[in-house]
């Protein structure tokens, strides 16, 4: 990177720090964006300095919004009764993709991982705790995956629901087949979950 002009070295720079992107690639996007129209180019960069004015966290459900609360947050045909606990905002966006849950959400903020020094007490569990006592949650889902930081999660708040909020239900999705694959080419772990989690008929 030694012979870049300095400006575009440090957007090289940059731009190599984003998921997915080596020095190479960052490089390549970096001669993209100047070959773009002036416009298009300077819009860019105006809509990446104006993220952080325009958005915020939603202090209800902790998703990121224009407006705060969120949009679902006040939407008034959503179920105010049920509560979905995802660990990021990705997964509350994949949920809301599907258009099926018509519930309330609340992000965590992570799973607990003792090994990247993740401890309960960087989750938001007071906020979630503040929300509970509002006593209008009846339900709360657990959409938070199915590694063994989402397990160890999952214990956690389950246990603090059961001994603060014994009036609230807890359940999680299914764990199982997906659905349009066979039985032959599924891994052991989800063969076990399903046949733990198996339905009546
Ligand atoms: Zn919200």
């Amino acid at each position: 990177m030694q012979q870049l002009p300095e400006p575009l070295k440090v957007l090289v720079g940059q731009l190599s720090k984003l998921p997915g992107l080596g020095p190479k690639s960052a490089q390549r996007l970096a001669m993209t964006l100047l070959k773009w129209p002036e416009k298009q180019t300077r819009d860019l960069g105006q809509n990446i300095h104006d993220l952080r004015d325009k958005l915020h966290l939603c202090d209800r459900c902790g998703a990121l919004s224009d407006t705060d609360p969120c949009a679902i947050c006040i939407n008034e045909h959503r179920a105010t009764d049920t509560l979905c606990l995802v660990p990021e905002w990705d997964a509350m966006l994949a949920l809301e993709d599907g258009g099926f849950y018509k519930g309330q959400y609340f992000i965590i903020g992570g799973l607990i991982a003792p090994l990247e020094n993740v401890t309960p007490e960087q989750l938001e569990l007071d906020k979630l705790k503040q929300r509970l006592l509002e006593g209008t949650i009846t339900e709360i889902i657990f959409a938070l995956g199915t590694t063994i930081e989402a397990e160890n999660t999952v214990s956690y708040i389950k246990e603090l629901v059961k001994r603060e909020f014994p009036h609230i239900n807890v359940s999680r999705l299914a764990q199982g087949i997906p659905l349009g694959s066979d039985v032959k080419f599924v891994d052991k772990a989800t063969l076990r979950q399903s046949l733990n989690y198996r339905q009546k008929l």
